[in-house]
């Protein structure tokens, strides 16, 4: 593939401000990439990705990081570029370029937010309609299925060509943001881009056996009590329905799982047909728990979400819950009956 087939070359482009920022940055300069708490497979895949593109550029101190708790999930462990992650502590506390990925709050960024505040350019990649505005250049565009799409844009403006490493990063982002391409956010362009990085030497199958379709045998059993605990309120969310359900601190250790297999729970959960909106609670610590909210299309949970401190899609959001599960849930519930949502 030659470079600049990727997108339109001719249509001016909202990423053109931050390519110019690392065109004009030297190559033996500290580059930061950071990406959200718990990543995903867009946080990862977008920021790894374009790593690798600044590597091929001739960069050569490119480091990447996410906050605390430092551990890659096990689904993306295949991922290429995992050299480029340096543990959190131990980035360029003043790096000449800072570009996140994925965030759309300086929350969600950390600890990391303090060496890419002190970056004379700090550069925010995201496509959360939530995004509160941060950093120096905003590259936030609600409209993009992933993150992966904008760095897809960058790296093609870069006049990177997209090697098999880069694709698989990339593709990686595209397919678990668009729920393997079944949400409404697979557009065309979306469905072409993937084309271009499968052409690229991005592998579907081996990557969809690694990210969708690979979990330990003991997180099946956990799987098993979790759903034999969900609960289903059809009158909640003004008669639209919510399901919910939580795993426990208890359960992981007692099946020796990390909280990160929960993540996939919620594609169970959520296909109960008789509720509107799904709820997943994910331990993160004592009386602290990571809340997932998903909207079969009547609810915009991004509302609820931000109402309780949080962000995210209309579809897909999430906060950060303190207190018992059942007081979480009970907060969702309300706001839930709010005109808002
Ligand atoms: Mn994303």
């Amino acid at each position: 593939m030659t470079a600049g087939a990727t997108t339109s070359d001719t249509e001016p482009s909202i990423v053109e401000p931050a390519v110019d920022i690392v065109r004009r940055t030297p190559t033996d300069a500290a580059v930061l990439l950071a990406c959200h708490v718990n990543p995903d497979g867009d946080a990862l895949g977008s920021m790894l990705g374009f790593g690798l593109a600044l590597r091929r550029l001739g960069f050569t101190q490119v480091s990447a990081s996410f906050p605390e708790p430092y551990e890659v999930p096990e689904p993306f462990a295949f991922l290429p570029g995992l050299d480029l992650l340096v543990d959190p502590s131990a980035v360029p506390a003043r790096p000449a370029l800072g570009i996140s990925f994925d965030a759309s709050s300086p929350q969600r960024l950390g600890e990391l937010t303090v060496p890419l505040a002190a970056a004379p350019a700090w550069v925010v990649v995201d496509h959360h309609v939530s995004n509160v505005g941060f950093g120096s250049l905003r590259v936030v565009d609600p409209d993009a299925a992933a993150t992966a799409v904008l760095a897809a844009d960058m790296i093609d403006r870069l006049g990177v060509a997209l090697d098999p490493a880069i694709a698989t990063c990339l593709y990686v982002g595209l397919a678990t943001d668009t729920g393997s391409f079944r949400f409404g956010t697979t557009t065309p362009r979306v469905l072409r881009l993937a084309a271009q990085l499968v052409e690229a030497g991005a592998d579907p199958a081996g990557i969809a056996r690694h990210v969708f379709d690979s979990r330990p045998f003991a997180a099946i059993r956990l799987l098993s009590d979790v759903l034999a605990r969900a609960e289903l309120d059809p009158y909640a969310a003004r008669g639209r329905g919510l399901v919910s359900a939580y795993a426990t601190p208890a359960e992981l250790s007692r099946y020796g799982q990390s909280v990160g297999v929960l993540e996939s729970f919620m594609d169970v959960v959520r296909t109960a047909n008789e509720a509107d909106v799904a709820c997943l609670l994910r331990p993160v610590g004592e009386d602290r728990w990571s809340v997932s909210l998903r909207s079969r299309g009547d609810t915009d949970v991004s509302a609820v979400a931000v109402a309780l401190g949080g962000g995210g899609h209309r579809l897909a959001a999430g906060f950060l819950g303190t207190g018992t599960a059942e007081s979480v849930l009970e907060s969702v519930r309300k706001e839930l009956e709010s005109g808002t949502a």
